[in-house]
Parts: structure tokens; sequence; C-alpha cells
């Protein structure tokens, strides 16, 4: 079973990557960010603070999630729009703390990847600790200016300044949260990606898979 792991920070370009990879190896591709934001979504639905972690954690289990290439849905309701909203994105690296909320989505990233025969799966410990066994671990890095400049172009409705602090925010809560914190792992291959076109870094990442 292949499995390829691919981590880094918000705006680093891992989902374009990772889904021009999985085309380029045949392989499904798993958007582990989209689950924690679809987690995030149904708590709000349901009137719960994320940062309540008590709560948060036992409703964690009941929730239905299906994330699709172009949509996803959470407990039936079409979510596509707003897991990427700025009222989720505020919230989802609270709600990815709650240490009951990873290890059921760790459970959940496991059984997909066993039920799609492998895969490349994208998200912040996927290497580290969801798949330390990967046959390969990337990690993509680009600059700041880089990464904030990308995700503002992704949503068109937020300017250059909103996007930049709020990932600069994100990426402070990921790194140094107590459980599964981003880190690079030991042996993960590290692309920095802020002058590279996508199809350049599928090559590299394609030239190490063969190494
Ligand atoms: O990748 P994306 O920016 O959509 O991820 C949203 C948030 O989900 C991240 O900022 C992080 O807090 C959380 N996340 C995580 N572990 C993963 C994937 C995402 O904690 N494997």
């Amino acid at each position: 079973m292949r499995i390829i792991a691919i981590d880094g920070p918000a705006g680093s370009g891992k989902s374009t990557v990772a889904r021009a990879l999985a085309v380029y190896l045949g392989l499904d591709y798993l958007d582990t960010g989209a689950m924690y934001r679809c987690v995030t979504f149904a708590a709000m639905r349901r009137g719960i603070d994320p940062a309540d972690a008590d709560v948060v954690a036992r409703i964690v289990g009941d929730i239905v999630m299906e994330i699709g290439l172009q949509a996803a849905t959470v407990d039936g309701v079409d979510a596509t729009i707003e897991i990427r909203g700025t009222e989720v994105s505020r919230a989802v690296s609270v709600v990815a703390s709650n240490p009951v909320v990873r290890a059921e989505m760790v459970r959940r990233q496991r059984e997909w990847v066993g039920s799609h025969g492998g895969g490349v799966v994208e998200g912040r410990d996927i290497g580290s600790v969801v798949f330390p066994d990967a046959e390969l671990k990337v990690y993509l890095t680009a600059d700041p200016e880089v990464r904030a400049e990308r995700r503002s172009k992704e949503v068109s409705d937020l300017d250059y300044e909103t996007v930049a602090v709020d990932i600069a925010r994100r990426d402070a809560l990921d790194q140094s949260r107590e459980t599964s914190p981003l880190v690079v792992a030991g042996d993960a291959f590290v692309v920095d990606t802020s002058s590279l076109s996508v199809e350049e870094i599928v090559a590299i990442i394609a030239r190490a898979l063969d190494d």
C-alpha cells in the first residue's frame, strides 16, 4: 500500500501539490485539514462553542462528514463554502488542538487509507503521527509573504493583510499545541515552494520517490 504524507503550514502549496501528485501516481487524495474544518462547522451549527473542549469531545464521534474533491457535507448538509470561510478558519486551530478530536480524526484517516488502498494524505501531522511509516514524508514550506499571497488569491473576499494575520496566528497555534504540533518529521523531505511551480514541485517529489 503506497502512502505519501504531505505536511506543512497554511499556504505552503500542500493541497495543490497533493492533488497533482495523487493524479500523477494514480492514488486517491485526502485533505485532513478539511476534516478539522468539518468538525468546527458541525460544532458551530449545533451552537457549541468550538473552544469548549469537553462538549466538542462528546459530539465528535457522531459527526458524519463526506469530503470529496469538489464538495463537503457535514451531517448531510452542504458545507463546501462554509468550511473555507472566515468563521471556521478562525476557530479551526482551537478545535484541532483538542486531543479527543485528534484521536478520532486520526482513526478515520487510517481507516480511509485502508479502504482506499493507500493515498496522498495532506495535513500537519501526517508524517509525524498518522503515518510514520509512509513511503515518503514531504514537508512543504514557503516564505510567509508568499503563503499569504497564495491564500488571499484563493479567498477573494479577504485582503492580503487579513489573510497574513490569520495564517500567522494559525501557524503559531498549530506549532505550539501540545498534541501533535506541526513539526518537520526527522526523516521528512523538505521542499521550499516559494519560487517553484506546481509541475516543478511534483517533479521533485516524483524524483525523491524514485530514489
Ligand atoms: O490545511 P488547512 O489549512 O485547511 O487546515 C486547517 C487547520 O486544521 C489547520 O490550521 C490546523 O489547525 C488543522 N489541522 C491539523 N492537523 C492536520 C490538518 C489540519 O491540526 N493534519
